[in-house]
Protein backbone atom coordinates (compact mmCIF):
# COMPACT_ATOMS: atom_id res chain seq x y z
CA UNK A 1 0.00 0.00 0.00
CA UNK A 2 1.30 3.49 -0.50
CA UNK A 3 0.77 5.79 2.18
CA UNK A 4 -2.04 7.85 -0.24
CA UNK A 5 -4.46 5.52 0.22
CA UNK A 6 -4.96 5.95 3.81
CA UNK A 7 -7.50 9.33 2.71
CA UNK A 8 -9.37 6.23 1.71
CA UNK A 9 -9.44 4.12 4.46
CA UNK A 10 -11.15 4.01 7.26
CA UNK A 11 -11.32 1.58 10.42
CA UNK A 12 -13.71 -1.46 9.84
CA UNK A 13 -15.09 -1.09 13.57
CA UNK A 14 -15.51 2.60 14.52
CA UNK A 15 -15.53 4.42 11.10
CA UNK A 16 -12.31 6.37 12.28
CA UNK A 17 -8.88 7.45 10.41
CA UNK A 18 -5.94 4.72 10.39
CA UNK A 19 -2.52 5.92 11.27
CA UNK A 20 0.65 3.95 9.89
CA UNK A 21 2.94 2.59 11.78
CA UNK A 22 5.62 1.30 9.84
CA UNK A 23 8.78 1.10 8.61
CA UNK A 24 10.13 2.92 5.40
CA UNK A 25 8.50 2.09 1.68
CA UNK A 26 10.21 -0.03 -0.57
CA UNK A 27 11.42 1.20 -3.91
CA UNK A 28 8.24 1.17 -5.66
CA UNK A 29 6.56 3.74 -2.61
CA UNK A 30 4.74 -0.07 -1.51
CA UNK A 31 4.92 -0.09 2.40
CA UNK A 32 4.89 -4.17 2.45
CA UNK A 33 4.75 -4.57 6.44
CA UNK A 34 3.54 -2.47 9.18
CA UNK A 35 0.61 -1.98 10.99
CA UNK A 36 -2.40 0.76 10.60
CA UNK A 37 -3.64 1.69 13.90
CA UNK A 38 -7.37 2.93 14.84
CA UNK A 39 -8.51 5.56 17.45
CA UNK A 40 -10.57 3.43 18.50
CA UNK A 41 -7.17 0.97 19.77
CA UNK A 42 -7.83 -1.63 16.70
CA UNK A 43 -5.08 -2.47 15.49
CA UNK A 44 -4.33 -3.49 11.71
CA UNK A 45 -1.54 -5.61 10.05
CA UNK A 46 0.36 -4.25 6.25
CA UNK A 47 1.26 -8.01 4.78
CA UNK A 48 3.09 -8.14 1.81
CA UNK A 49 1.53 -4.32 0.48
CA UNK A 50 -1.92 -5.26 1.43
CA UNK A 51 -3.89 -3.36 4.14
CA UNK A 52 -5.84 -6.26 5.87
CA UNK A 53 -8.52 -4.63 7.25
CA UNK A 54 -10.79 -7.68 8.58
CA UNK A 55 -12.08 -7.32 11.86
CA UNK A 56 -11.56 -10.73 14.37
CA UNK A 57 -13.45 -13.84 13.58
CA UNK A 58 -15.08 -13.22 17.24
CA UNK A 59 -16.61 -9.71 15.84
CA UNK A 60 -18.80 -12.19 13.58
CA UNK A 61 -18.36 -9.61 10.77
CA UNK A 62 -17.63 -11.24 8.42
CA UNK A 63 -19.68 -14.06 8.91
CA UNK A 64 -17.87 -17.83 8.43
CA UNK A 65 -20.11 -18.37 5.48
CA UNK A 66 -18.07 -15.43 4.14
CA UNK A 67 -14.95 -15.87 4.23
CA UNK A 68 -15.05 -19.80 3.10
CA UNK A 69 -16.76 -18.07 -0.01
CA UNK A 70 -14.05 -15.48 0.01
CA UNK A 71 -11.52 -18.14 0.32
CA UNK A 72 -13.15 -20.48 -2.62
CA UNK A 73 -12.99 -17.31 -4.82
CA UNK A 74 -9.32 -16.69 -3.98
CA UNK A 75 -8.54 -20.22 -4.85
CA UNK A 76 -10.37 -19.52 -8.04
CA UNK A 77 -8.57 -16.31 -8.77
CA UNK A 78 -4.84 -17.95 -7.71
CA UNK A 79 -5.60 -20.45 -10.97
CA UNK A 80 -7.32 -18.52 -13.40
CA UNK A 81 -5.15 -15.44 -12.66
CA UNK A 82 -4.88 -14.69 -16.61
CA UNK A 83 -5.62 -11.35 -18.57
CA UNK A 84 -7.56 -10.86 -21.57
CA UNK A 85 -8.19 -8.25 -23.72
CA UNK A 86 -12.04 -9.41 -24.21
CA UNK A 87 -12.36 -8.19 -20.33
CA UNK A 88 -12.63 -4.84 -21.23
CA UNK A 89 -15.88 -5.03 -23.26
CA UNK A 90 -17.63 -7.36 -20.55
CA UNK A 91 -17.04 -4.75 -17.98
CA UNK A 92 -18.11 -1.89 -19.88
CA UNK A 93 -21.33 -3.90 -20.86
CA UNK A 94 -21.64 -4.63 -17.24
CA UNK A 95 -21.34 -1.41 -15.66
CA UNK A 96 -23.23 0.76 -18.20
CA UNK A 97 -24.74 3.22 -18.52
CA UNK A 98 -21.23 4.11 -17.48
CA UNK A 99 -18.45 4.76 -19.99
CA UNK A 100 -14.71 4.82 -19.43
CA UNK A 101 -14.79 9.48 -19.20
CA UNK A 102 -17.36 8.73 -16.68
CA UNK A 103 -14.03 7.49 -14.03
CA UNK A 104 -11.54 10.24 -15.28
CA UNK A 105 -10.31 11.93 -12.75
CA UNK A 106 -12.86 10.41 -10.03
CA UNK A 107 -12.30 8.50 -6.83
CA UNK A 108 -13.63 5.05 -7.40
CA UNK A 109 -14.60 2.43 -4.91
CA UNK A 110 -14.65 -1.44 -6.29
CA UNK A 111 -16.84 -3.59 -3.88
CA UNK A 112 -15.27 -6.94 -4.98
CA UNK A 113 -12.19 -6.65 -6.98
CA UNK A 114 -11.39 -10.39 -7.46
CA UNK A 115 -7.67 -10.44 -9.42
CA UNK A 116 -8.22 -6.69 -10.29
CA UNK A 117 -9.06 -7.20 -13.88
CA UNK A 118 -11.49 -4.36 -13.79
CA UNK A 119 -9.78 -2.24 -11.57
CA UNK A 120 -6.80 -2.28 -14.00
CA UNK A 121 -8.85 -0.49 -16.59
CA UNK A 122 -10.17 2.13 -14.53
CA UNK A 123 -6.70 2.89 -13.59
CA UNK A 124 -6.19 3.14 -17.01
CA UNK A 125 -9.16 5.42 -18.03
CA UNK A 126 -7.43 7.96 -15.37
CA UNK A 127 -9.32 7.48 -12.23
CA UNK A 128 -7.98 9.35 -9.54
CA UNK A 129 -7.66 6.84 -7.46
CA UNK A 130 -9.18 3.38 -7.29
CA UNK A 131 -9.67 1.35 -4.18
CA UNK A 132 -10.31 -1.89 -4.86
CA UNK A 133 -11.64 -4.47 -2.05
CA UNK A 134 -12.35 -8.05 -1.33
CA UNK A 135 -12.51 -10.29 1.72
CA UNK A 136 -10.65 -13.03 0.46
CA UNK A 137 -6.07 -13.63 -0.50
CA UNK A 138 -7.80 -12.75 -4.13
CA UNK A 139 -6.16 -9.16 -3.21
CA UNK A 140 -2.76 -10.45 -3.05
CA UNK A 141 -3.36 -11.58 -6.89
CA UNK A 142 -5.08 -7.96 -7.65
CA UNK A 143 -1.94 -6.33 -5.78
CA UNK A 144 0.71 -8.32 -7.82
CA UNK A 145 -1.16 -7.24 -11.01
CA UNK A 146 -1.52 -3.53 -10.02
CA UNK A 147 1.18 -2.64 -7.75
CA UNK A 148 2.99 -0.66 -11.15
CA UNK A 149 -0.08 2.13 -11.16
CA UNK A 150 0.22 4.98 -8.71
CA UNK A 151 -3.42 5.54 -8.60
CA UNK A 152 -4.73 1.76 -7.42
CA UNK A 153 -5.36 0.94 -3.90
CA UNK A 154 -5.78 -2.61 -3.36
CA UNK A 155 -7.27 -3.46 0.53
CA UNK A 156 -8.36 -6.52 2.19
CA UNK A 157 -11.98 -6.36 3.97
CA UNK A 158 -15.46 -6.91 4.27
CA UNK A 159 -17.79 -5.40 1.54
CA UNK A 160 -20.76 -5.65 4.27
CA UNK A 161 -18.57 -3.42 6.49
CA UNK A 162 -15.97 -1.29 3.99
CA UNK A 163 -13.09 -0.30 5.83
CA UNK A 164 -13.42 2.71 3.39
CA UNK A 165 -14.42 6.53 4.42
CA UNK A 166 -17.60 7.78 2.52
CA UNK A 167 -14.98 9.34 0.24
CA UNK A 168 -16.58 8.03 -3.82
CA UNK A 169 -17.46 9.15 -6.79
CA UNK A 170 -17.91 6.48 -7.69
CA UNK A 171 -18.88 2.89 -6.18
CA UNK A 172 -19.15 -0.47 -7.97
CA UNK A 173 -19.59 -3.83 -7.35
CA UNK A 174 -19.41 -6.37 -10.51
CA UNK A 175 -20.45 -10.47 -9.49
CA UNK A 176 -19.46 -10.01 -5.72
CA UNK A 177 -23.57 -8.80 -4.15
CA UNK A 178 -25.00 -12.31 -5.51
CA UNK A 179 -22.59 -14.09 -3.41
CA UNK A 180 -22.94 -12.46 -0.18
CA UNK A 181 -24.39 -13.57 2.38
CA UNK A 182 -27.03 -10.64 2.53
CA UNK A 183 -26.67 -9.12 -0.71
CA UNK A 184 -28.76 -6.03 0.20
CA UNK A 185 -26.50 -5.28 2.58
CA UNK A 186 -23.30 -5.27 0.58
CA UNK A 187 -25.58 -3.08 -1.36
CA UNK A 188 -26.19 -0.78 0.76
CA UNK A 189 -22.78 -0.31 2.00
CA UNK A 190 -21.48 0.18 -1.42
CA UNK A 191 -23.40 3.28 -1.95
CA UNK A 192 -22.82 4.12 1.87
CA UNK A 193 -19.42 5.29 0.84
CA UNK A 194 -20.24 7.08 -2.11
CA UNK A 195 -20.62 10.81 -1.51
CA UNK A 196 -23.80 12.84 -2.13
CA UNK A 197 -23.84 13.49 -5.92
CA UNK A 198 -21.79 10.06 -6.96
CA UNK A 199 -22.94 7.32 -8.88
CA UNK A 200 -23.47 3.48 -7.70
CA UNK A 201 -23.24 0.92 -10.07
CA UNK A 202 -24.30 -3.09 -9.66
CA UNK A 203 -23.90 -6.28 -11.98
CA UNK A 204 -25.48 -9.03 -10.07
CA UNK A 205 -27.33 -12.68 -11.53
CA UNK A 206 -30.92 -12.42 -12.41
CA UNK A 207 -33.11 -15.34 -11.40
CA UNK A 208 -36.11 -14.63 -14.66
CA UNK A 209 -34.43 -17.22 -17.31
CA UNK A 210 -32.28 -19.00 -14.73
CA UNK A 211 -34.98 -21.34 -13.14
CA UNK A 212 -32.98 -24.42 -14.24
CA UNK A 213 -29.80 -23.68 -12.41
CA UNK A 214 -31.47 -22.55 -9.40
CA UNK A 215 -33.41 -25.98 -9.98
CA UNK A 216 -31.04 -28.67 -11.51
CA UNK A 217 -27.25 -27.30 -11.30
CA UNK A 218 -27.15 -25.37 -7.38
CA UNK A 219 -28.05 -28.87 -5.98
CA UNK A 220 -25.03 -30.28 -7.03
CA UNK A 221 -23.02 -26.80 -6.42
CA UNK A 222 -24.55 -26.74 -2.86
CA UNK A 223 -23.59 -30.61 -1.70
CA UNK A 224 -21.18 -31.31 -4.35
CA UNK A 225 -18.85 -29.48 -6.15
CA UNK A 226 -18.92 -26.02 -3.31
CA UNK A 227 -17.14 -28.57 -0.85
CA UNK A 228 -14.50 -30.48 -3.73
CA UNK A 229 -10.89 -29.23 -3.28
CA UNK A 230 -10.26 -26.52 -5.67
CA UNK A 231 -7.57 -28.35 -7.62
CA UNK A 232 -9.81 -31.21 -8.18
CA UNK A 233 -13.07 -29.11 -9.26
CA UNK A 234 -10.72 -27.69 -11.76
CA UNK A 235 -9.98 -31.04 -13.35
CA UNK A 236 -13.57 -32.22 -12.87
CA UNK A 237 -15.34 -29.15 -14.53
CA UNK A 238 -13.26 -29.99 -17.75
CA UNK A 239 -15.31 -32.23 -19.42
CA UNK A 240 -18.78 -29.96 -18.95
CA UNK A 241 -16.63 -27.14 -19.84
CA UNK A 242 -15.60 -29.39 -23.29
CA UNK A 243 -19.04 -30.12 -24.12
CA UNK A 244 -20.13 -26.48 -23.34
CA UNK A 245 -17.27 -25.18 -26.25
CA UNK A 246 -18.25 -27.72 -28.04
CA UNK A 247 -21.99 -26.39 -28.00
CA UNK A 248 -21.16 -22.81 -28.50
CA UNK A 249 -20.02 -23.52 -31.98
CA UNK A 250 -23.85 -23.88 -32.92
CA UNK A 251 -24.28 -20.10 -31.23
CA UNK A 252 -22.18 -18.55 -33.92
CA UNK A 253 -24.06 -20.05 -36.94
CA UNK A 254 -25.76 -16.54 -38.00
CA UNK A 255 -29.76 -16.48 -37.28
CA UNK A 256 -29.33 -19.89 -35.05
CA UNK A 257 -28.60 -18.23 -31.40
CA UNK A 258 -31.97 -16.71 -31.43
CA UNK A 259 -33.62 -20.35 -32.01
CA UNK A 260 -32.18 -22.08 -29.23
CA UNK A 261 -32.14 -22.13 -25.62
CA UNK A 262 -30.62 -19.42 -23.57
CA UNK A 263 -29.43 -17.78 -26.87
CA UNK A 264 -28.44 -14.58 -26.17
CA UNK A 265 -26.10 -15.34 -23.35
CA UNK A 266 -24.64 -18.60 -24.85
CA UNK A 267 -24.02 -16.49 -28.48
CA UNK A 268 -22.16 -13.63 -25.97
CA UNK A 269 -19.70 -16.51 -24.65
CA UNK A 270 -19.88 -17.82 -27.76
CA UNK A 271 -17.07 -15.73 -28.69
CA UNK A 272 -14.41 -16.61 -25.88
CA UNK A 273 -11.53 -19.46 -26.07
CA UNK A 274 -11.81 -22.68 -24.05
CA UNK A 275 -10.09 -21.46 -20.61
CA UNK A 276 -12.57 -18.50 -20.45
CA UNK A 277 -15.20 -21.11 -20.74
CA UNK A 278 -13.36 -23.80 -18.50
CA UNK A 279 -13.57 -20.68 -15.76
CA UNK A 280 -16.90 -19.49 -16.09
CA UNK A 281 -17.79 -23.54 -15.30
CA UNK A 282 -15.69 -23.35 -12.63
CA UNK A 283 -16.82 -20.17 -11.43
CA UNK A 284 -20.65 -21.50 -11.02
CA UNK A 285 -19.51 -24.47 -9.27
CA UNK A 286 -17.00 -23.46 -6.96
CA UNK A 287 -19.23 -21.26 -4.86
CA UNK A 288 -21.43 -22.22 -1.10
CA UNK A 289 -23.47 -19.21 -1.44
CA UNK A 290 -24.90 -17.80 -5.25
CA UNK A 291 -28.67 -15.59 -4.93
CA UNK A 292 -30.02 -15.53 -8.16
CA UNK A 293 -32.40 -12.25 -7.74
CA UNK A 294 -35.76 -11.70 -9.11
CA UNK A 295 -36.15 -8.07 -10.74
CA UNK A 296 -38.28 -6.63 -7.82
CA UNK A 297 -36.06 -7.29 -5.49
CA UNK A 298 -33.29 -5.46 -6.78
CA UNK A 299 -36.06 -2.70 -7.79
CA UNK A 300 -36.65 -2.89 -3.91
CA UNK A 301 -32.92 -2.33 -3.36
CA UNK A 302 -33.05 1.19 -5.34
CA UNK A 303 -36.19 1.79 -3.92
CA UNK A 304 -34.81 4.47 -1.33
CA UNK A 305 -35.09 8.03 -1.10
CA UNK A 306 -30.94 8.22 -1.51
CA UNK A 307 -31.00 6.84 -4.80
CA UNK A 308 -32.45 9.22 -7.66
CA UNK A 309 -31.83 8.75 -11.58
CA UNK A 310 -31.56 5.19 -11.12
CA UNK A 311 -31.52 2.39 -14.38
CA UNK A 312 -32.22 -1.16 -13.89
CA UNK A 313 -31.40 -2.94 -17.42
CA UNK A 314 -31.98 -6.70 -18.24
CA UNK A 315 -28.49 -7.73 -19.21
CA UNK A 316 -27.53 -11.08 -21.59
CA UNK A 317 -31.36 -12.50 -20.50
CA UNK A 318 -29.68 -13.62 -17.75
CA UNK A 319 -28.81 -10.75 -15.08
CA UNK A 320 -29.32 -7.05 -13.85
CA UNK A 321 -27.16 -4.01 -14.02
CA UNK A 322 -28.08 -1.21 -11.87
CA UNK A 323 -27.06 2.46 -11.04
CA UNK A 324 -27.90 5.32 -9.37
CA UNK A 325 -26.68 8.85 -8.18
CA UNK A 326 -26.74 8.79 -4.91
CA UNK A 327 -28.79 11.99 -3.83
CA UNK A 328 -28.77 11.70 -0.21
CA UNK A 329 -27.77 9.65 2.79
CA UNK A 330 -30.39 10.38 4.92
CA UNK A 331 -32.77 7.15 4.42
CA UNK A 332 -29.43 5.29 5.26
CA UNK A 333 -29.08 7.75 8.89
CA UNK A 334 -32.89 6.83 9.75
CA UNK A 335 -32.30 3.04 9.33
CA UNK A 336 -28.89 3.17 11.45
CA UNK A 337 -30.92 5.19 14.44
CA UNK A 338 -33.69 2.95 13.78
CA UNK A 339 -31.65 -0.58 14.21
CA UNK A 340 -29.68 0.82 17.10
CA UNK A 341 -33.05 1.24 18.85
CA UNK A 342 -34.17 -2.25 18.24
ZN1 LIG B 1 -11.48 2.04 15.04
Amino acid sequence: MRTSALQYLACPQCGGTLVADTGPPSHDGHIMHGTLVSSCGARFPIRDGIPRLVLPRSSQVPDAGSLITAARFAAEWTIFDYRASYYEQQFLDWIAPLVPRDFTDRVVFEGGCGKGRHTALIARYGAKAVVALDLGDAVNVAFAATRHLANVHIAQGDLVQPPVARAFDIGFSIGVLHHLSEPQAGFRSLYDRVRTGGRVAIWVYGYESNEWIVRFVDPIRDSITSRMPERLLYWCSLPPAAALHTALRLYRVPAMADRLPYGTYLEYISRFPFREVHHIVFDQLVTPVAHYLRREEVERWFATPDLDEVTLAWHNCNSWRGSATVCSHADAGARDRREAST
